[in-house]
């Protein structure tokens, strides 16, 4: 894509319309949309939506794109329960409604297939949107690269994309931690993400390897990538190689 043309559309607002709705979980789901002169994305951006009420109240939100480059747009939103935005999107929102978008947004939390790197991902809820659309785009370019994906939810019944994930493809390995409530005979992880458990699940840091040396994308509230990003770093990881989105606020 040209640079100019990626500017040129970022200031846009294109008319989106609900297309399919997919209940991931109970408090998340994902809306297809369809969007004429949508030019596609890359793999970790995002886009703003743009709401507006009968009486001309707008609100505008940043949701990442949860569909893999040359995929169909499709965000996947959880319920903030005294959110503004994501109620509506979560519980009203029908195929046919309208909404305006503005994107692709960013270029740095951003996965490419050349990248060639291993890939440490850290999701903290929803903060899985983005390193799903990763995780497709590695699909369907064909790429080997190895990638574990350390995935942090309240439940299992929180844990959006579940069949999607215990269908990984070959290489790519999800390790689940549940923070608040696990099923009889849960042997897997059962507190918040913290150092020594990304010194277990993470690649080794490999300073100065070059193209192979392991790269981290870490996303979700604000408190979980500052936990997950200094642990990567105080386990050896440079900063460089530590990418983060931030969700925002949570009680998470
Ligand atoms: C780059 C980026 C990408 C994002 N991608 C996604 C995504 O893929 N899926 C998704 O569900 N959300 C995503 N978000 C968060 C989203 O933009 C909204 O902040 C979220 O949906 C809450 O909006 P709201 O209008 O419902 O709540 P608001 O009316 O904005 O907030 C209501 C209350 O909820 C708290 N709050 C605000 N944001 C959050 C949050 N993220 N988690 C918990 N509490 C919060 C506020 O402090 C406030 O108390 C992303 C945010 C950013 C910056």
């Amino acid at each position: 894509m040209a640079g100019t043309a990626v500017r040129g559309r970022l200031n846009t607002w294109l008319t989106a319309t609900v297309g399919t709705v997919i209940e991931e979980t109970a408090r998340a789901r994902t809306l297809r949309l369809e969007v004429p002169g949508w030019a596609g994305h890359r793999a970790g951006q995002h886009v703003d939506i743009r709401l507006t009420a009968e009486d001309g109240y707008q609100a505008e939100r940043a949701y990442s794109i949860a569909s893999a480059p040359g995929e169909p747009l499709a965000i996947t939103v959880e319920l903030v329960d005294d959110g503004e935005v994501s109620p509506w999107l979560t519980r009203e929102a029908r195929p046919g409604d309208l909404m305006e978008v503005r994107g692709p947004i960013g270029g740095y939390f951003v996965w490419e297939p050349g990248l060639g790197a291993p890939l440490l991902l850290a999701a903290g809820g929803s903060g899985v949107v983005p390193l799903r659309s990763v995780l497709r785009g590695r699909s369907r370019a064909g790429s080997t690269v190895p990638v574990r994906l350390l995935y942090s939810s309240r439940s299992l019944d929180d844990v959006i994309y579940r069949a999607e994930l215990d269908a990984a493809p070959a290489g790519v390995e999800v390790i689940h931690a549940l923070t608040r409530s696990q099923p009889p005979g849960w042997a897997g992880y059962a507190r918040r993400v913290d150092k020594r458990m990304l010194a277990e699940v993470a690649w080794p840091a490999a300073p100065g390897d070059g193209a192979s040396e392991p790269l981290a994308y870490v996303c979700g509230p604000t408190s979980f990538v500052e936990t997950a990003a200094a642990a990567l770093v105080d386990l050896g990881y440079p900063p460089v190689r530590v990418r983060t989105e931030r969700f925002g606020a949570s009680g998470r």
